[in-house]
């Protein structure tokens, strides 16, 4: 059974560690200043493209697959290795966090989520239809679009699955974080206000929209699923990476994205670029000139 944990978890290093989202078990301590996470095949493909894509400094750099206790990994940076009791924010972008292959997956074979069920009414008893409470069961693909009517993904393009701050305080339940007020206020308590650090997370932001829109790896994939981390401390440093690559794929022959777009059943857009614009203009409303 995968142990599921919604609070952060830490494994000893030589200095503290921190994973915000994803399952406990996930990820292990790796060579000094890397970390090793669950092998998977497309997320390997992904990170060998970007380390050689012009995204290459808004990505973990890749070392490799490593065998530990009979288990494949993936190598990859630390991104926190050079902060000092860093406060951290993960925020899962896009429109969608699911595949459209997935979904034509999880109709051709419907499987029943008593998982899923229970995460349901857990944020909300009255969710389920009759016939749902009786199985006591629900579908994926129900389950995925009813958590992103809650959360801002479907509305804003992106939304926040966890903050924790330098003080220890630490906040995962941003499941019902729906509305543009809600989003300024936790990034405002994020940075605990303060502006330099606003200013550089909106500046780096912007690189990385500039890096995006000119990136041949970005226009030929369809993001899903991947998060923006971000990172700060007391010294003022303050940077933004990608990660979480598990459900990034290329797209088929010459076709292309446009990442703004609406998505429409069957055009793949995940809506990635729209949810950037729209996280670096809420950022930059909470910015006091
Ligand atoms: P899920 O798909 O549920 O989001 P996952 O198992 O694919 O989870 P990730 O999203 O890649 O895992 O990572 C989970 C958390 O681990 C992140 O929120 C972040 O806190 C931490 N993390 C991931 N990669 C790195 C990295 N390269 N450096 C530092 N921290 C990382
Ligand atoms: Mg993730
Ligand atoms: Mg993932």
């Amino acid at each position: 059974m995968v142990h599921w944990s919604p609070f952060i978890v830490s494994f000893k290093k030589r200095y503290p560690w921190i994973q915000l989202a994803g399952h406990a078990g996930n990820f292990q301590a790796g060579d000094y200043g890397k970390i090793l996470k669950r092998y998977c095949e497309c997320e390997q493909q992904c990170l060998e493209l970007l380390n050689k894509d012009s995204l290459h400094p808004y990505v973990p750099s890749y070392f490799g697959v490593v065998e530990k206790d009979g288990e494949s990994y993936n190598q990859m940076e630390d991104l926190l290795s050079e902060f000092e009791s860093p406060s951290i924010m993960d925020c899962k972008m896009g429109i969608r966090t699911y595949l459209e292959e997935e979904l034509v997956k999880a109709r051709e074979k419907p499987k029943l989520r008593r998982d899923m069920y229970e995460k349901m009414i857990a944020v909300d008893p009255s969710a389920p239809t009759e016939e749902e409470h009786k199985q006591r069961a629900i579908l994926k693909p129900r389950y995925m679009q009813w958590r992103e009517t809650l959360s801002s993904t479907a509305t804003l393009g992106f939304r926040i699955e966890g903050i924790k701050k330098a003080d220890g305080t630490c906040n995962t339940n941003f499941k019902k974080t729906k509305h543009k007020e809600q989003v300024q206020h936790a990034l405002e308590d994020f940075v605990n206000e303060n502006q330099t650090i606003l200013k550089s997370y909106v500046t780096r932001l912007k690189e990385l929209r500039t890096a995006l829109e000119h990136s041949e790896f970005f226009t030929s994939h369809e993001v899903v699923g991947s998060s923006l981390l971000f990172v700060h401390d007391k010294t003022g440093l303050a940077k933004v990476w990608m990660i979480d690559f598990g459900k990034t794929v290329p797209l088929p022959g010459t076709q292309t994205l446009n990442h703004r777009v609406p998505w429409v059943e069957g055009n793949r857009e995940d809506g990635y670029l729209w949810g950037l614009d729209n996280l670096i203009s809420i950022f930059t409303d909470v910015i006091q000139d």
